[in-house]
């Protein structure tokens, strides 16, 4: 009886899901142990199904599986980036870009963003957390990539910002009053009471985590990068609130007063921080709030600066947050306040986000703890590490390789050239006819 409903079964299912998809082998001269921060030689790492299920050079080879051979390489856990905005990204006229998105639908937008999510992947990015899109776009973008409707990295969405009336997170800053209505609308509250229904309503719209501007910020155009822009009150009905519901929030701070409150309320990140100062950085370090300091970002500004993009009111505020944020990280680094690994891309191009590991060294991060910013301790942060973050058996296969070793030369982490997300390989540039073992 059970055999006949098994036939039965498999007449009507197609051949690919009657048969399992046949185990891969993957073997580099090295494998990034992102726990001990340590290398493993060789690398070897079994996938089966979309799951890791062995690793080390003794595990034993499936019969029927397919060998990849990888070379000269390192095996490290795909990357995570714990500060993306992908769904959009700088043209050379911010005046401009405003336009084109009030102009454009949202189903234009989202189309838009595609080449950013896969961009971001064949970069060796298989997760992002993004902190801040408008119109639950990164929503529905983490939506289709689940789905396999399209091409990106895993998702985690913050939805839009929270903040205050005419703060960072405000769309409608500097522009006429009523004319931006729409863009003031969708993270702006005033008061504990009104922002904790902020968080409710971005959660049962999609929220995976609540993203809180607590200052000012270098983009915006007219407010200070470092005031705080929210009571302790409101921030701590806002972490109150998300935390109920499970979710972590993340805060943009660039000045150390608007910081402090943060970490007062419990925030689970620190983003930017610029002019983080000692008492802010000890009670990070006392409360295990994770600090990620996305260096590329003001690197991106730079960029607009020297090409003259940037308006009148962003330049002494860029110059401010560039003297002061090398100093504040080196301190961080140095008091062992735990640092993630987060970009800021979209603020510059997507892709680019592997750049953030040799600025990371040279402020004074180990290599090994640069890698383990963006695997291990990234994956703490977002709340995966049960299912990402190490080359684990029972964890999901995601796997990227690098040529070399990027504990000798930390760029080569800007060549990846080997992505694996959930057991499927998106790009392999080394790829050779598949030797099947008997
Ligand atoms: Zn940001």
């Amino acid at each position: 009886m059970r055999t006949a409903l098994l036939l039965a079964l498999l007449c009507v299912l197609p051949a690919s899901a009657a048969e399992p998809p046949k185990p891969v082998v993957l073997k580099a001269a090295r494998l990034f142990d992102a726990k001990s921060g340590k290398l493993i030689t060789p690398g070897v790492v079994i996938v089966t199904e979309g799951k890791i299920t062995a690793v080390g050079s003794r595990a034993p080879v499936p019969a029927g599986a397919e060998v990849i051979e990888l070379g000269d390489a390192t095996l490290l856990p795909g990357f995570m980036d714990a500060h993306t905005h992908i769904t959009g990204q700088p043209g050379e006229d911010w005046r401009q870009d405003v336009l084109d998105r009030l102009q454009r639908t949202v189903a234009e937008r989202t189309v838009e963003a595609l080449p950013y999510a896969r961009t971001t992947l064949m970069a060796g990015f298989t997760t992002v957390r993004n902190l801040g899109g408008e119109d639950f776009i990164d929503v529905g973008l983490r939506n289709g990539i689940r789905r396999g409707r399209a091409v990106g990295p895993r998702i985690v969405a913050a939805t839009s910002g929270l903040g205050t009336t005419g703060g960072h997170c405000d769309g409608g800053n500097s522009w006429r009053k009523g004319l931006l209505a729409q863009e003031s609308g969708q993270g702006v509250a005033d008061g504990p009471e009104a922002l904790r229904a902020k968080v409710r309503e971005h959660i049962k719209y999609g929220a995976d985590l609540i993203k809180v501007c607590a200052t000012g910020g270098v983009l915006s155009r007219n407010d200070d990068v470092d005031s705080p822009q929210l009571t302790q009150a409101e921030l701590d009905a806002i972490v109150d609130e998300a935390h109920a519901r499970k979710r972590k929030v993340a805060a943009h701070a660039h000045g150390a007063e608007g910081a402090r409150r943060a970490i007062r309320a419990g925030v689970d990140s620190i983003e930017h921080g610029s002019f983080l100062d000692d008492e802010a950085l000890e009670l990070m370090k006392r409360k295990g709030t994770f600090y990620v300091p996305t260096m590329i970002a003001l690197r991106g500004v730079r960029e607009r600066y020297e090409k003259g993009l940037l308006s009148p009111e962003q330049i002494p505020k860029f110059k401010a947050a560039e003297a002061s944020a090398r100093q504040a990280v080196r301190k961080a680094i140095s008091r062992g306040v735990r640092i993630a690994f987060g970009t800021d891309a979209g603020v510059f191009a997507h892709g680019r986000n592997a750049e953030e590991f040799a600025l990371l060294v040279e402020a004074g991060l180990a290599p090994a703890e640069a890698l383990r910013s963006a695997t291990s301790v990234a994956a703490e942060l977002l709340g995966l590490a049960n299912q990402l973050g190490t080359l684990e058996a029972g964890k999901l296969a995601d796997v990227v390789a690098v040529p070399g070793d990027p504990l000798q030369d930390i760029r080569r982490t800007q060549q990846v050239f080997f992505v694996m997300k959930e057991g499927v390989i998106y790009r392999n540039d080394r790829a050779a006819p598949p030797v099947v073992t008997r």
